[in-house]
């Protein structure tokens, strides 16, 4: 085949869910176009019964869900939170943003989470809070984690931006911390382009919330009629989303089930095809342990090394697959060395995995045809 005719499968593309078109009509007709409008409060209702919150406050993305519960856990300079090192940059930032000293600790080799055998053993009298991350919605060791954190005195964040849907022993995942963070970018399992949500579950919290969203003003309580005019209360930002973003996420929740069952078509389509290639080549398929319920947010393989992992993307995209490598290590990072601390005994594993890992095209529009031209693709590459 010409490189015209060759069949190109993107790593990912947006799903238009049913009524999206819909409803950002009504949006940009409903003559108001600003934050917390009706679809605002229909998405808001949408996440707390996914995730059994009682509050939901949708953002301009997850990086600022996560600045926000930086703020609310009124961090000082020198104050630390732990995070695993193999993660998303924003987590860090947003403690970083207040002076805060990001502490970073390994993941455990099976599921990519941080491990938390290690967590206790970076604790020390300036830590305030740890943040978990459950990679591609694979729930960490929430018990454990849990007793850890309530056992110091410390806050819990999830940065659930992997794991809406997702369930740990029964529980939703976001349930878990005092706050939880979800991200709606383009690239997580329903989005709005550029959206997040800061979920509640320490209802102590949202008052302050609510005035950190609005600029530090107490404008959503003038909305309500709770006041007669608003102020300056505290400090803050905007981090309300345009009710047109709101829409289109509207429609992406209402339509989540059908997202989801055709992302778990494509998931397990995977890991049942590649079993005996992995098994034969020596790459691991994710691990999911019991009681994880995943919601399909990635699929990813662990090549043996960085030389087979870097051939093995250029092998797929000269069969037109693009697949992509993921989190390269925090720890490491120009601004990591200079804002975080990493624990000690440093982050082998994270260090090890961020060099083998490959991301596989997911998303759901991803058809037969295109999952059978995925694994053909990769069950011709050979492991040398
Ligand atoms: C995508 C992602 C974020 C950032 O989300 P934005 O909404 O783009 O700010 C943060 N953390 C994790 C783990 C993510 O995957």
């Amino acid at each position: 085949m010409s490189p015209t005719e060759l069949k190109t499968i993107p790593f990912n593309r947006t799903h238009i869910s049913e009524n999206e078109l819909n409803y950002l009509t009504e949006a940009v007709r409903q003559g108001s176009t600003s934050g917390d409008g009706p679809f605002t409060h229909r998405a808001a209702r949408l996440l707390r019964e996914m995730t059994g919150s009682n509050h939901a406050l949708l953002t301009t993305s997850c990086t600022h869900a996560l600045e926000m519960s930086a703020i609310l856990l009124d961090l000082r300079p020198g104050d630390e939170v732990i995070m695993p090192s193999f993660t998303f940059m924003s987590a860090a930032n947003a403690y970083a943003l207040r002076g805060a000293v990001p502490v970073f600790v390994d993941c455990r080799p099976d599921t990519l989470n941080v491990d938390e055998r290690l967590i206790e053993a970076a604790i020390t009298d300036r830590t305030r809070a740890i943040v978990v991350v459950h990679y591609a919605g694979v729930g960490c060791a929430m018990e454990i984690i849990g007793e850890l954190t309530e056992r110091h005195g410390l806050a819990l964040v999830e940065d659930n931006a992997h794991g809406l849907g997702g369930f740990y022993q029964g529980r939703p995942l976001g349930s878990f911390g005092c706050m939880s963070t979800q991200s709606f970018h383009e690239t997580k399992n329903v989005q709005c382009g550029e959206g997040g949500a800061l979920l509640l579950n320490d209802a102590g919290l949202v008052a302050r919330a609510e005035i950190i969203r609005e600029k530090g003003t107490d404008r959503s309580r003038f909305f309500r009629g709770q006041v007669d005019k608003y102020r300056w209360i505290d400090i803050g930002s905007s981090y309300l989303p345009s009710d047109v973003l709101a829409a289109q996420l509207t429609s992406q929740l209402e339509s989540f089930e059908k997202i989801q069952f055709r992302r778990h078509t494509a998931w397990h389509g995977y890991h049942k095809e590649l079993a005996d290639w992995a098994t034969k080549n020596g790459v691991s398929q994710p691990m999911i342990p019991d009681g994880c319920a995943h919601p399909a947010h990635l699929y990813y393989l662990l090549l043996p090394d960085l030389e087979n992992r870097q051939a093995f993307i250029s092998h797929l995209s000269s069969r037109g697959v693009q697949a992509t490598f993921h989190y390269q290590p925090l720890h490491t990072a120009p601004a990591g060395v200079r804002y975080g601390r990493v624990a000690s005994g440093g982050c082998p594993v994270t260090e090890d995995v961020a060099d083998r890992l490959v991301r596989l095209p997911l998303f759901a529009d991803l058809d037969e045809a295109d999952m059978t031209h995925v694994i053909d693709a990769v069950q011709t590459y050979r492991v040398s």
